[in-house]
């Protein structure tokens, strides 16, 4: 799998490791008198590394190379919608349907949904640019054409057990417990 990263614009770019900054330089240099083939080329500041490190970035102008990776991050994330997806669990929040909240018991990690949008911040801080779907989203997708979206099937009706003033005063108990301080 390419080291690529998706620029603001949608446009899909390569990303080299971890350099120097003179290597970064002359590297961003060569890749710069390329300008039929390579554009957006960038010298990055790496604020993970504890060292002072750079990455160069750059994109290729061909539409075909373009297309190319664009598919493969989708495939990126098919895939890891494909190994864990099964496991997320949907809650419905049946006060507004237009949110629903994905459980990934992978990572312990819980997100909202706006209308089928994937809060998570690879949705929004990667793939949004390039329109592409995160994990989430595509695990939603996949059971919706199943028709088990969020986790439940058309014959099996679930009916709330408690009011939503019980369930408001549960909450509320819940919270004054783990967070006396509140
Ligand atoms: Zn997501």
């Amino acid at each position: 799998m390419p080291r690529q990263t998706i620029l603001q614009g949608g446009s899909l770019a390569y990303r080299t490791t971890l350099l120097p900054l003179d290597r970064a330089a002359a590297f961003a240099k060569m890749i710069d008198a390329n300008a039929s083939r390579f554009a957006d080329v960038e010298i990055i500041r790496s604020d993970r590394a504890r060292t002072e490190k750079y990455f160069v970035q750059f994109r290729p102008v061909n539409r075909e190379r373009q297309q190319d990776m664009y598919t493969r991050e989708w495939d990126k994330n098919q895939k890891r919608a494909d190994e864990q997806g099964q496991d997320f669990i949907y809650f419905l929040n049946t006060d507004n349907p237009t949110v629903t909240f994905v459980f990934n018991p992978h990572s312990g990690e819980t997100w909202e949904m706006f209308g089928g949008h994937c809060q998570c911040p690879h949705k929004q801080f990667r793939l949004n640019a390039a329109s592409l779907s995160c994990k989430h989203e595509l695990e939603a997708d996949r059971r919706r054409a199943a028709g088990i979206y969020p986790d439940a099937d058309k014959k099996t009706q679930t009916v709330p057990t408690e009011t939503r003033e019980q369930f408001k005063a549960r909450i509320a108990a819940m919270i004054a417990e783990d967070f006396p301080d509140a």
